[in-house]
């Protein structure tokens, strides 16, 4: 495996690579999630490249960008485990040199959901993986769908602007009590931990619901307020039942639809999101 760290560096060996090369962006402290996207890059793909980087500006100026959990030795020797050829680790200098001034940006689906809360967050996410693909020219980008309203975002972007990449979205790992794998899981004190598994219980619930014959979004999301608000520790930023390309909130439930969420438990916020076929 080799470990990069510029993009001058990563733009030569690049040409070296065989193709199809597979990219798996992370922001590194890596877990089984990071590592099953690397896995399905790994059998498509001759050649897989990983990236680490924190990215500053998709972090706003209240969020945890400073105190983001980083432990690069760690995460090589498992991206290494996992088959990875490239790692490239940029520093945040190389990749936003003094000036910088252009940004992609995504409108409209970027303003719901996650984007309601955190409103410079996907010109971020949509900037720095235009970035990556420039330099890495990936045929196949690989996010989860733990994240799924980026996943929908960067495909957007990499369909309206004639990218030539192949967007996967790779499944969500979960812990034993259905919590979604997630670096900033670390935060959570063994409280809030136990805790935490109420995401995925209402998650499922909805589910349920829905398989029960329940087809109204407001009434099921009414159940899900209902028993995440028997929880003490969790603090509700939004429950979504929403169309699965636009995000648009529906009344009724229409196929695919999206069912996401973020709860605070104690400080972290954590996400998660299922989609109903
Ligand atoms: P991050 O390091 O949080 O930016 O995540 C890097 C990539 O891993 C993103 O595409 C995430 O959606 C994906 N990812 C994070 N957690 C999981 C998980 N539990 N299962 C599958 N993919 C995940």
């Amino acid at each position: 495996m080799q470990v990069v760290e510029t993009t001058a560096g990563m733009r030569k060996l690049r040409d070296g690579l065989a193709e199809p090369v597979g990219l798996v962006p992370t922001m590194g402290y890596l877990h089984e999630g990071h590592l099953s996207l690397v896995k399905q890059a790994r059998s498509e793909n001759p050649s897989v490249v990983a990236s680490i980087f924190v990215n500053p500006t998709q972090f706003g100026p209240k969020e945890d960008f400073e105190s983001y959990p980083r432990d690069t030795e760690r995460d090589l020797a498992m991206l290494e485990s996992a088959g990875t050829d490239v790692v490239f680790m940029p520093s945040a200098r190389d990749m936003y040199p003094e000036p910088y001034h252009t940004w992609v940006e995504v409108d409209t689906i970027t303003q719901r959901l996650e984007g309601a809360s955190r409103p410079t967050h996907f010109r971020g996410v949509t900037t720095v993986c235009t970035k990556l693909f420039n330099i890495i020219k990936p045929d196949k980008a690989y996010f989860g769908q733990k994240d799924a309203q980026q996943a929908i975002v960067i495909n957007r972007m990499v369909t309206d602007l004639n990218m030539n990449l192949k967007v996967v979205t790779c499944p969500t790992l979960r812990e034993d009590d259905g919590l979604a794998m997630s670096s900033r899981n670390t935060y959570l004190n063994p409280e809030e931990r136990k805790a935490a598994a109420i995401l995925y219980q209402s998650l499922c619930l909805a589910q349920q619901l829905w398989a029960e014959g329940e087809k109204d979004a407001e009434r099921i999301r009414q159940e899900i307020r209902t028993l995440i608000q028997k929880q003490p520790l969790a603090n509700i930023d939004y429950i979504s039942i929403a169309d699965n390309e636009t995000l648009e909130e529906l009344d009724e439930i229409r196929l695919p639809a999206l069912v996401s969420l973020a709860v605070k438990i104690g400080k972290p916020r954590l996400l998660d999101n299922i989609v109903l076929e």
